[in-house]
């Protein structure tokens, strides 16, 4: 079977020159005469691997010498918990600003941790919009702001970056890192799983500022304490090898591809396509999140006759578009349109969008 164009949420489709290289290695890697998966990761040649993942990823961030970056396990998830276990020390409260299921789970899960200021919560509307910060309810005094710039599941993204003073900005970055530059010096820490847009399932990257590292709780795990896994290069235990192995691999990818300007470029004119279609379908198609809001990672639509997803999900399948059914909590489509989605792959869906629409109007 010839490969399709992949339009997954995640695990999402990783970038061909990226999966052949895997695949030229996979037997014999490094000149360690064994795969990246069957050697030590305290050994020489991964521990030089790992630096060079991580110093590429600086490169790419443009991330300065006061921040540590972490490789852990546990997914974005476990981060729910790191973060305020790391995070709270002696504050009250920490604030979170809730626009979608992503960050309406973090809230959940700091709960068990801290007590939770919910600063902003779009969810009446349907997770729809990002209200201005003049609208939020932020306290001064908070340990930090937890929020979420790419909303994977309703397909919000914020194109603007909260300021909030001395008050330390968390940011989860899962579905749009490294799909545009980041200013990371305005923020206390930025976390992304690697399954969306960076690698494989089973390692997220953790971007922390050195001074928020000295108010860890002692009831945090040690693989959960950012300060001990500073310390150690990401290895208080095992790491995930071949997922950190892939990563530096996508990073090299970025890098001889113009890094994060470019892809913001490709980002921007692939989304506008695609919106582009939707609005100008009269109504067959459409989303729903304000103009200013649309992610240009995720974007989602619903056919306005719903009798008619059946055909569209399994006609688009069949057309070697895969993975477009929006997810469960929301219904409708989610086209998932991540770095590594050409542009062929976003001309291939609006073609057959249209012809969708010719067919079944
Ligand atoms: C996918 C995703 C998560 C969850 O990631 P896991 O690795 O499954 O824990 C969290 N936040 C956002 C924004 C995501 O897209």
């Amino acid at each position: 079977m010839a490969r399709v164009f992949n339009f997954s949420a995640g695990p999402a489709t990783l970038p061909l020159e990226v999966l052949q290289t895997i695949q030229e290695e996979i037997l014999e890697w490094g000149g360690t005469g064994a795969s990246v998966m069957e050697v030590s990761h305290r050994g020489k040649p991964f521990m030089a691997m790992a630096a060079q993942a991580e110093q590429d990823a600086r490169d790419l961030l443009g991330i300065s010498d006061n921040y540590k970056v972490l490789f852990l396990q546990g997914g974005a998830q476990m981060q729910f918990s790191s973060i305020p276990l790391n995070l709270i020390g002696d504050a009250d409260s920490a604030d979170y600003v809730t626009t979608g299921s992503w960050s309406k789970k973090a809230v959940a899960e700091a709960k068990r941790f801290c007590t939770v200021n919910v600063a902003l919560d779009t969810e009446s509307s349907g997770y729809t919009k990002i209200p201005p910060q003049a609208e939020w309810n932020t306290n001064p005094n908070a340990a930090y702001l937890h929020y979420c710039s790419n909303e994977t599941i309703g397909g919000v993204e914020f194109n603007w970056v909260p300021d909030i003073g001395d008050v330390p900005l968390v940011c989860d970055m899962s579905s749009n890192f490294m799909s545009r530059p980041v200013d990371v010096s305005k923020y206390g820490l930025i976390y992304a799983g690697a399954q969306k847009n960076i690698g494989p399932a089973g390692i997220t990257m953790v971007i922390v500022r050195e001074d928020l590292l000295r108010k860890t709780s002692d009831l945090a795990p040690s693989l959960f304490n950012y300060e001990k896994q500073a310390a150690s290069d990401s290895m208080v235990n095992t790491v995930p090898t071949f997922c950190w192995y892939v990563c530096g691999l996508v990073f090299k990818w970025l890098k001889n591809n113009g890094g994060l300007e470019a892809m913001e470029q490709i980002n921007i004119r692939k989304a506008a396509k695609l919106y582009d279609c939707i609005d100008n379908s009269n109504g067959f198609y459409t989303n729903s999140v304000e103009v200013a809001s649309r992610s240009r990672m995720n974007v989602t639509f619903i056919l306005d006759d719903s009798s008619l997803d059946i055909d569209f999900l399994a006609e688009s399948h069949d057309a070697g578009l895969h993975s477009l059914k929006g997810h469960r909590a929301v219904g409708g489509m989610r086209a998932s349109i991540y770095n590594a989605m050409s542009e062929a792959g976003i001309d291939a869906l609006i073609a057959f969008m249209r012809d969708f629409q010719v067919r079944n109007s």
